[in-house]
C-alpha cells in the first residue's frame, strides 16, 4: 500500500454475523483467514478480541481492521472510538483505521470541514503509531476530492461496494491514479447475487460456486476482498478455492450486469 504495508488480499467479512462470532471468527481464523474486517458500529469487537485471543495466533500474523462510526466524527471522538476498540480487540494495536462513511452534502453543509477534521485525528493516531494504517470508507470522489486538499497522509484504502453488477468504475480508477487500494465490500451482494442467471451460467462454466466467481472477480479487478459467512464449509472455500482465470469477454459481462446484488446504499444520500 502507500505507506509500504501490506495486507492480506482476502479478509474475513463480519457483519451481521447472527450465530456465536466468537466461533464463527475462530473457525476463520483456524480455516485460515488472517485478515479481519469490523467496525464500531458492528457491535462485535468484542466477541472478535475473545476469538482472537483464544486462537492463540500471534498478533504479529494477524490483519486487524476497525471503523469510526458517524457519531464519532471529532478530533476526541475519534480517539475515543480508537480507545475503545484496542480494549474490545485485546490488542495494543490496529492494522487499518477507516472513516466509516463521508459526512455528506444531504446532511451537513459543512461536509467538507468534518470529513477534513475526523481525517486530521485520525493522521494523529496513525502518527501515534497505534494504528499502522488510515483508510476510508464509501468515499465517492467528491469526498476523496475535498479530502485530498487538506490532507497530509493520503488515505491507503477506499473500502466500498463493489461486486459483479456495481464496480463503482469511476470512484475505483480516480483511486488507482491516487494510490489508494480499493476494498470491496459485500462482494456476494450480502447474498444477493447468488441466484443471478448471469453468474449462475458462469459458476457452471468454470466449475465453480457462484460465491466464488464473486471472488475471483475482485481478486482480477485489483481489489482486496472481504466475504462474508457463517457455513464452515464456504468459509474455508471462500479462501482456499483453485485459482481460476475468468476471460476478458466474461468479466466485461460481469461488470455490465444491469446493478445486480446494489445494497441501495448511495454515499451522497445516506441519512445515518
Ligand atoms: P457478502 O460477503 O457479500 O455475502 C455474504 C452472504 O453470502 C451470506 O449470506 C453467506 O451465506 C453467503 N456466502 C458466502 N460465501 C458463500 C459461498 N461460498 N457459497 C454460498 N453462499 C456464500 O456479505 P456482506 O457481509 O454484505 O459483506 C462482506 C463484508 O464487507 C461485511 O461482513 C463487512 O465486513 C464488510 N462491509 C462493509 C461495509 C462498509 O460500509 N464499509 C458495508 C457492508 C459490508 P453463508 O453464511 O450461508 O455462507
Amino acid at each position: 500500500m502507500n505507506n509500504g504495508t501490506e495486507i492480506p488480499e482476502i479478509g474475513f467479512g463480519t457483519w451481521q454475523t447472527t450465530e456465536s462470532v466468537v466461533n464463527t471468527v475462530k473457525t476463520a481464523l483456524a480455516a485460515g483467514y488472517r485478515h479481519i474486517d469490523t467496525a464500531d458500529i458492528y457491535g462485535n469487537e468484542a466477541e472478535i478480541g475473545q476469538a482472537l485471543e483464544e486462537s492463540g495466533i500471534p498478533r504479529s500474523e494477524l490483519y486487524i481492521t476497525t471503523k469510526i462510526w458517524n457519531s464519532n466524527r471529532s478530533s476526541l471522538g475519534v480517539k475515543q472510538s480508537v480507545e475503545n476498540s484496542l480494549a474490545k480487540l485485546k490488542t495494543n494495536y490496529i492494522d487499518l483505521l477507516l472513516i466509516h462513511w463521508p459526512a455528506n452534502e444531504k446532511q451537513f453543509d459543512n461536509w467538507r470541514e468534518i470529513n477534513a477534521e475526523t481525517w486530521k485525528a485520525m493522521e494523529e493516531v496513525y502518527r501515534s503509531g497505534v494504528v499502522k494504517t488510515i483508510g476510508v470508507s464509501n468515499f465517492m470522489i467528491p469526498h476523496l476530492e475535498a479530502l485530498l486538499e487538506s490532507a497530509e497522509v493520503i488515505p491507503a484504502v477506499n473500502q466500498i461496494e463493489f461486486h459483479p453488477g456495481y464496480t463503482q468504475q469511476e470512484t475505483v480508477d480516480y483511486c488507482k491514479e491516487e494510490g489508494i487500494v480499493i476494498e470491496a465490500w459485500s462482494p456476494i451482494g450480502s447474498g444477493r447475487l447468488l441466484k443471478d442467471e448471469t453468474l449462475n451460467e458462469m459458476a457452471e462454466k468454470y466449475g465453480v460456486s457462484p460465491a466464488i466467481v464473486c471472488i475471483q472477480f475482485c481478486l482480477q479487478c485489483g481489489v482486496v476482498v472481504l466475504p462474508k459467512s457463517e457455513n464452515p464449509e464456504n468459509i474455508k472455500s471462500n479462501l482456499h478455492f483453485e485459482r481460476f482465470k475468468i476471460n476478458e469477454e466474461d468479466l466485461k459481462k460481469l461488470k455490465n450486469l444491469e446493478e445486480s446484488g446494489f445494497s441501495g446504499l448511495n454515499p451522497e444520500n445516506v441519512d445515518f
